[in-house]
């Protein structure tokens, strides 16, 4: 199935592809203070596939902090943290933000505290290639 959100004002959009029904993902709150911060509760499949569209790229901030492995995607418009994106050879991988899905009530499933506090650099690196969506970012209009 495909399912579709996007930021609040519409800068970008992500369309998630994934055969796992929306009740039965595993829905992670990162105890990291970026994931608190916004109240993110995200979800990833490495067999399915995300695709963001942004439509206005001045306003996509690609956030970072150290270690800085990933970039945070967040609309400098209205706020909101859409996903975040490890760029590895010519690969991306990503998890997503639910609360930026249309239908976000349809992720029932109990959310799962995850802290990964104890992680080397690469050790993190390797989870998110293992566990992460399989990820394009496309600019539209260049
Ligand atoms: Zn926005």
């Amino acid at each position: 199935m495909k399912l579709h959100g996007q930021c609040h004002c519409g800068a970008a959009e992500v369309s998630f592809e994934t055969e796992i029904a929306p009740k039965d993902h595993v829905v992670r709150t990162c105890q990291c203070s970026f994931c608190r911060k916004h109240g993110a509760r995200t979800i990833a499949d490495p067999n399915g596939r995300l695709d963001v569209s942004i439509r206005q790229d001045d306003q996509i901030a690609r956030y970072q902090f150290a270690p800085a492995t990933v970039d945070f995607l967040v609309c400098k418009g209205c706020g909101t943290y859409l996903c975040a994106v490890l760029n590895a050879d010519d690969v991306s991988y990503s998890t997503l933000n639910i609360n930026v899905m249309d239908d976000r009530a349809a992720f029932s499933s109990v959310d799962a505290p995850v802290s990964y506090d104890g992680e080397t650099t690469a050790d993190r690196i390797a989870r998110r290639i293992s566990v992460w969506t399989p990820t394009r970012v496309v600019v539209a209009g260049g």
